[in-house]
């Protein structure tokens, strides 16, 4: 079993909800939640928007490698922003009119994975930015304990 830390963040739709449902899928898919922090609301950062955060971080324990662990999360990304997408835009037709992922309807970053260190043009762990960003490192002091 490897030990997992894991980053959410959203400021799209039911903010509350999103970050439920994925909390219950990373336990569906990727394992069982060890620890999870309180939401915490924030100001976005490095970009201008009238809609604040919640963000979360969570420890999950996985048996998934790192790219692996990497492919689940971009998929539970996928498939809560499809989701919620219907849910905003029921009238919307074309998927060209609907919001992206960049959105951030849900966004899930891998922050730490047992004390490995790799960085490759897709992954790179510890999460590079982790450090300078309150809205990371709060939620995830909250259950490192
Ligand atoms: P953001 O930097 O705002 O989280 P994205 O969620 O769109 O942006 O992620 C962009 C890319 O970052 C992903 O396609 C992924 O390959 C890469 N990436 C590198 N390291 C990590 C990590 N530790 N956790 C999640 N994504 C990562
Ligand atoms: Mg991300």
């Amino acid at each position: 079993m490897h030990t997992v830390y894991l980053s959410l963040g959203t400021n799209l739709g039911d903010k509350k909800q999103n970050l439920l449902s994925a909390i219950t899928e990373i336990a569906r898919r990727i394992g069982p939640i060890k620890a999870q922090s309180a939401f915490l609301e924030t100001e976005p950062w490095g970009f201008e928007s009238p809609n604040t955060f919640l963000n979360a971080a969570v420890c999950v324990e996985t048996t998934l490698s790192p790219l692996a662990l990497l492919r689940k999360t971009q998929q539970i990304e996928r498939l809560l922003g499809r989701t919620q997408k219907t849910i905003l835009s029921p009238q919307q037709g074309s998927r060209r009119s609907l919001p992206t992922y960049h959105d951030r309807i849900i966004d899930i970053d891998i922050l730490l994975y047992d004390d490995l260190h790799i960085s490759t043009p897709t992954l790179t762990i510890p999460h590079p930015l982790m450090n300078e960003r309150d809205f990371v490192l709060i939620p995830l002091k909250e259950i490192m304990k």
